[in-house]
């Protein structure tokens, strides 16, 4: 291997930085206790019963305080290279780089990066991973254009207007709904307190 010339080798212990786009998962701290494991319910005559939060319980599990959510979208994270592979294909050199897990030191929980994906600072890694996910975006709405109308490209981009119009409305109008339950909600909540007080 070392006959080959390879520019701009990275080398295990390097620090540097890694572009990508896709979903991950996230723990975030649940909407309904806000980490407090537990919710107070508002009953018809007025009297609360605290009661624990089915929101961020896991099946019969106890309830957690956070929930998992699927986030997508562009990701820049720090990493330190631990390892490269470099391998020859009849002249054709792919090289392949290892990092740990984020928060993990163990050998084990590897992930691998292209060198194109790798970056010597965070304002590089920021911009190609913006990159790939406009980039990704678009293709993700071009294909669902295409699955729903395969043939009639000229209409395509008119319909995809309409159908993006048509959710976006009625998510709001869901969200509305749901804001307006909460706020009665809270509103009830807050009438009890004041009679109780
Ligand atoms: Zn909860």
């Amino acid at each position: 291997m070392s006959d080959l010339n390879i520019p701009d080798l990275r080398n295990k212990g390097d620090v540097c930085w890694f572009a990508s786009y896709g979903r991950s998962q996230e723990r975030e701290t649940c909407p309904v206790c806000f980490g407090k494991l537990a919710v107070t319910i508002i009953l018809g005559d007025d009297s609360a019963v605290e009661t624990k939060c089915e929101y961020c319980s896991e099946g019969f599990g106890p309830p957690r305080g956070t929930v998992q959510t699927w986030k997508s979208g562009p990701t820049v994270e720090r990493i330190t290279i631990a390892g490269r592979a470099i391998e020859d294909n009849d002249g054709h050199v792919e090289v392949t780089y290892k990092f740990n897990m984020s928060g993990s030191d163990c050998c084990r929980s590897y992930r691998t990066a292209r060198p194109d994906d790798l970056f010597d600072s965070e304002t590089e890694a920021q911009a190609e991973a913006n990159r790939r996910a406009s980039e990704a975006t678009r293709e993700e709405f071009e294909m669902s254009l295409r699955r729903k109308h395969t043939g009639q490209t000229d209409r395509t981009y008119s319909w995809g207007v309409g159908y993006h119009r048509n959710e976006a409305k009625d998510h709001r109008r869901q969200a509305e709904y749901h804001e307006q339950a909460c706020r009665v909600c809270k509103d009830r909540a807050k009438k009890a307190k004041g009679g109780k007080a």
